[in-house]
């Protein structure tokens, strides 16, 4: 079977399937692929900043996500391995930029699914169930893909662009070219728990001597617990991962006792390795997006509105290159790079110091602690890693110098 598209997305989650939806709103015909039948899992702390609930809202699909038992967040506290503690909120930021006072918490199954409607009422056609086996090329362009259904059938797809939404570990992003990994090699379990005790309307965050751990409230009663370790220490979950998911947690101050094996809604999730880039985000006939373009570590929470945000820029330059010749070339997409760097460069650098702080346990602690006492500098790096605040609010020698000294 053969089929012709204005547009191929691999990939139905946040990125892939907003990209769709934004290209169906200007008339392409489009058709997502999917390995996964929606509603589907996800491992993440399903924390959103205030500048994805933006999008959302542009999207049209906050209504439904509060109505599916989506909580408010009105901000995230960080607890330092050492005790030390800061609280960010966004409503006091001070931000110039136009955004909302409040993120999101919202499971995986219910926002993913929700954009995936959004996608398909606006006329974008989904196979679930559905994988990208090959990509086509013509004279070194790509020129679609074969993908093969669940019960077996194959099918060839043509379309002047081909857009990688398929994650951390993308197979398109290896296809277009080789990938940068980042030195920092980190794993992550995550769950479902009810009865977490001690959870306020905000994200919280806990650093650790060799990882971090996230506590969030995801809807009534449940709370996303997560667990991020490098990989030597991941490696010991190979016995038990719910026992070493538990006494790894249990090695948290401020999460001792408040997580329970009794509350768990379900099995623990387990991805990793983070922290790779890929060299060819655009390429003659496709184009990356989401993690599968870029992902480093999700300790500011942030990945949801890189993928929401950088749908946005990717249709944008589909829709600017669709107007030249066919297959898209990646000169006349070369514009995506220019604002993906304009868009995330500030969430780059500040992703990079916070990560590699982490090593740093008593130097972090330390930071976290100077922030801490004093309020408008922690609403500061809240709202900096909630893309309500520029980054320069943070990346300068003034707050530098006072957060550590
Ligand atoms: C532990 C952890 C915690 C996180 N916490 C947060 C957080 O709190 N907040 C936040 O904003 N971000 C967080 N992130 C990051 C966030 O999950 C990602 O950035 C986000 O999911 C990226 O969306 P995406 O659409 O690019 O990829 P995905 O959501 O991964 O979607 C990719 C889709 O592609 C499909 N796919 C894969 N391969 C194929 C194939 N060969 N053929 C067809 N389909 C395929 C998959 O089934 C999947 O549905 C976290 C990440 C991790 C790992």
């Amino acid at each position: 079977m053969d089929i012709t598209v204005d547009a191929l997305i691999v990939g139905a989650g946040p990125a892939g399937s907003v990209t769709a939806a934004l290209l169906a709103d200007a008339g392409l015909q489009v058709l997502v692929v999917d390995r996964a039948a929606f509603p589907r899992d996800k491992p993440c702390a399903e924390y959103l900043s205030p500048a994805a609930v933006l999008i959302l809202e542009r999207l049209g699909v906050m209504g439904k996500l509060m109505d599916a038992g989506a909580t408010t967040l009105s901000g995230m506290t960080v607890v330092g391995a050492y005790g030390s503690r800061l609280t960010g909120l966004f409503a006091k930021t001070g931000s110039p930029l136009p955004h909302r006072p409040a993120g999101l918490a919202v499971t995986r199954r219910v926002l993913d699914a929700s954009l995936v409607d959004a996608a398909r009422s606006r006329g974008v056609t989904v196979m679930e169930r559905t994988r990208v086996v090959e990509l086509v090329r013509h004279r070194g362009a790509v020129t679609g893909a074969v993908i093969a259904t669940a019960g077996g059938r194959t099918a060839t797809v043509a379309a002047p662009v081909t857009v990688g939404a398929d994650g951390l570990n993308s197979v398109v992003a290896r296809w277009f070219g080789p990938m940068r990994r980042e030195p920092l090699r980190r794993w992550a379990f995550v769950g479902h728990f009810t009865g977490v005790t001690g959870l306020g309307d905000r994200a919280e965050l806990h650093a650790g001597t060799a990882g971090y751990a996230g506590l969030n409230p995801v809807g009534p009663g449940i709370a996303n617990v997560s667990l991020v370790v490098p990989r030597q220490v991941a490696s010991r979950a190979r016995g038990d991962v719910t026992d070493f998911f538990h006494d790894t947690l249990d090695r948290f101050e401020g999460i001792r006792n408040r997580v329970h094996a009794s509350g768990s809604l379900g099995p623990i999730l387990t991805v990793g390795p983070f922290g790779v880039r890929a060299r060819r985000p655009v390429v003659d006939g496709g184009l990356l997006v989401g993690d599968a373009a870029e992902f480093f570590d999700p300790f500011t929470g942030d990945g949801i509105h890189s993928a929401l945000r950088g749908a946005e820029l990717a249709s944008a330059a589909i829709l600017g290159a669709a107007r030249g010749p066919m297959p898209l070339s990646a000169t006349s997409l070369s514009g995506y790079l220019r604002a993906r760097r304009r868009a995330f460069w500030g969430k780059w650098m500040v992703e990079r110091m916070i990560g590699y702080g982490m090593l740093l346990p008593r130097l972090f602690d330390r930071a976290v602690e100077r922030i801490g006492r004093n309020d408008p500098m922690a609403h500061t790096l809240i709202g900096v890693t909630g893309h309500v605040v520029p980054p320069g609010a943070v990346l300068n020698p003034v707050y530098l110098t006072r957060m550590v000294l």
